[in-house]
């Protein structure tokens, strides 16, 4: 977040009284440094200087004038003199008894002093400024110590919160305030979600006319949808479409430091926006302080949220439906958000704010692609086809990536292939080629990749293999099988899909099974996988005979994979669940190695071409499949049969 056009300028006189000093951190800082300059010289002694602590023990300091110094000089009653500019210190007396004569007021220049000194051999020496200086680093010093300690803690508190010192709950940094340039245009394929928002533009244009009519228009939206998906860039482009300030915070920078600091913060934040207004309030993460107080996950450090939240609360109560100022909150688990937030004049709307489909990734690509340089040759519309399941943000990314990619290759402008290259980066991390994993590793890994790209092309309705590779990525993944969906949007999932996507994950560790003899850990992200689609099968999708048409688990939001679900069966269910899902698991495996076991010839070849290069396209695995059919005369089980026909005549 850039925080360029910050009104609240800390130089800004804002006349919040219940906050005086922060609004004027330089006054603060001026009284503070007085007391502290104060205290020190009361420390140090009054009237002269340091000169008090520099005697020694058993001097007696006697005050007198100028012309009485220069009579005990003539006297002979003075050993030894120190000249500064501001004073006079002459020192006479015996040992063990001195006496310390000091003299304000010195004459700026006085020719007879030092002949007069010289001529009655008294020591002298002249400090330069010792008074002016001393007194100067007597006030300087604590100034610049103090300083150092605020800037010091001024930078921690900033860090954890952007606060400043003196008004700890205050916090002029965190409400940024900036006019967005942002404008529908910009968001791309969320058609619905901006259709929903628009009538709040037009509140925020014309406040008088809905006001004059007496409408009720509502105070708080939220935004709801996975991240990345534009939840912010929406937010911002309503204000920027309404032309007004917008004020943007992250739920959980509310609730980092201090005890109470939250509320006061809220409360100034709705404070200027009311001042602003009209305007939009944006909570991001609005989870962070708004979780459900019945779901209870976190001990400790909940006084702190519901002290927050009921701010909050009490703020968008306060302010009546008159007042054009609109919060936009974004949260990608609104199944934990507590229910008084969602209650009438709070946030009783909620927009969707979903993955793009085809053409809203399309549409994405489109407005990303603007500020590059793209090649003629670029296919946008494969780039949509190839990148389901991703959101505006990875899109984004993957074009950036792409411009990264062909800058590093040294070309003009972005090639197809850099961007088919930043996808595979986006959908498996990056490739890792200076890791090494040693050949047993090696040999485990084709086995296991080329069970699941064997039986990804055997199996009608799985997904076709567009590679393979055994070149260890991110995310502890030591190879992969890419499969990329052939059709758009996709939806929906028949049965014989999900049953398909089983066979799939199953056929890694049956490779290392039959092959090896041996099961590795490598599958463990595989099985765990199958067991859910088994599981989701049963109990929330009514394809099973245990449960038939029952649901037995709630889904609040079927767009947050793996959000919270509500069990709600009984134990004796449990039990037959439990059973059902092993023994489909153990049917599925038990085929999945007899296929494995009848193209055992197929599975070796594609193993040691694995061995030998390390990446392999999915034609290539079609290839070597029916090559061993042909060789074989066995009937093609080849379930994607068109597409090695269209591979065939493409070459
Ligand atoms: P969220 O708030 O939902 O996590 P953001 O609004 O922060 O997502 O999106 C991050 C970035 O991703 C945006 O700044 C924009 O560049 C890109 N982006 C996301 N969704 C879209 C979209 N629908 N159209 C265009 N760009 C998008
Ligand atoms: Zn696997």
């Amino acid at each position: 977040m850039s925080n360029q056009n910050n009104q609240n300028n800390p130089n800004n006189q804002d006349n919040n009284n219940n906050n005086f000093f922060n609004n004027n951190p330089l006054l603060a800082f001026a009284i503070f440094s007085i007391v502290v300059i104060m205290l020190f010289k009361s420390f140090v002694g009054e009237g002269d200087g340091l000169g008090t602590m520099m005697s020694p023990a058993n001097t007696k300091t006697k005050q007198v004038t100028y012309s009485e110094v220069k009579e005990l000089i003539k006297s002979g009653e003075i050993k030894s003199v120190k000249i500064t500019p501001s004073y006079i210190e002459a020192i006479g007396g015996s040992e063990g008894s001195f006496i310390r004569y000091t003299a304000q007021n010195v004459p700026a220049i006085d020719r007879e002093l030092i002949p007069l000194l010289e001529e009655k051999k008294i020591k002298y020496e002249g400090v330069m400024g010792n008074g002016l200086l001393s007194e100067l680093i007597s006030m300087l010093l604590p100034i610049l110590i103090f300083f150092a300690i605020w800037i010091f803690i001024a930078k921690r508190m900033q860090k954890g919160m952007g606060g400043s010192i003196l008004g700890m709950g205050k916090n002029d940094r965190m409400v940024d305030s900036e006019k967005p340039e942002t404008k529908f245009d910009d968001v791309a394929g969320a058609e619905e979600a901006k259709e929903e928002v628009k009538e709040i533009v037009d509140f925020l244009k014309y406040p008088e006319r809905y006001m004059e009519l007496g409408a009720k228009i509502p105070k708080g939206v939220l935004l709801v949808g996975p991240p990345g998906t534009g939840k912010t860039l929406l937010a911002k482009a309503v204000a920027g479409e309404a032309s007004v300030p917008f004020f943007s915070v992250s739920g959980s920078s509310f609730i980092e430091m201090f005890v109470g600091v939250g509320a006061s913060r809220v409360r100034d934040l709705f404070d200027q926006a009311k001042k602003a207004a009209p305007a939009i309030i944006f909570i991001d993460e609005i989870d962070a302080i708004g979780k459900s107080r019945a779901s209870g996950a976190n001990f400790g450090g909940n006084d702190e949220r519901e002290q927050t939240l009921n701010q909050l609360l009490a703020e968008m109560d306060g302010f009546g439906s008159n007042t054009p100022v609109i919060v936009l909150a974004a949260t990608n688990r609104p199944e934990i958000l507590d229910a008084a937030l969602l209650r009438a004049g709070r946030f009783d709307r909620q927009v969707l704010v979903d993955k793009p489909d085809y053409e809203g990734r399309l549409a994405i690509l489109q407005v990303h692609i603007k500020d590059v340089k793209l090649s003629k040759n670029v296919d946008l519309a494969a780039i949509a086809k190839a990148t389901a399941g991703l959101a505006g943000a990875d899109l984004a990314n993957i074009i950036n990536e792409g411009a990264l990619l062909a800058g590093r290759y040294n070309k003009k402008e972005i090639e197809q292939s850099d961007l088919m290259e930043a996808i595979e980066r986006a959908f498996v991390g990056l490739e890792k080629k200076n890791r090494k994993i040693n050949e047993t590793e090696k040999k485990i890994v084709a086995y296991h990749e080329s069970g699941h790209a064997l039986m990804a092309e055997l199996t009608k309705g799985a997904t076709r293999v567009t590679k393979v590779s055994i070149i260890p990525r991110g995310l502890g993944a030591l190879g992969y099988t890419l499969h990329l969906p052939d059709e758009e949007n996709r939806f929906l999932k028949q049965r014989h899909e999900l049953l398909a996507e089983i066979d799939v994950l199953l056929a890694g560790r049956a490779a290392e099974d039959v092959f090896l003899g041996e099961i590795s850990t490598g599958a463990g992200n595989d099985l765990q996988r199958a067991t859910d689609i088994i599981k989701a099968m049963i109990s929330v999708y009514g394809m099973s005979d245990v449960a038939g048409l029952m649901v037995l688990e709630k889904r609040q939001h079927s767009f947050l994979d793996g959000g919270m679900a509500q069990k709600d069966y009984s134990e004796k269910m449990a039990e037959q669940i439990d059973t059902t899902v092993k023994s489909m698991l153990d049917e599925h495996y038990s085929k999945v190695k007899q296929t494995l076991r009848d193209y055992s010839p197929a599975i070796e070849k594609m193993t040691s071409v694995l061995l030998d290069v390390e990446v392999i396209e999915g034609s290539k695995v079609r290839e070597i499949i029916k090559e061993y059919e042909e060789a074989n005369g066995l009937e093609s089980r080849l379930a994607h049969s068109e597409i090695v026909e269209a591979e065939e005549k493409g070459k």
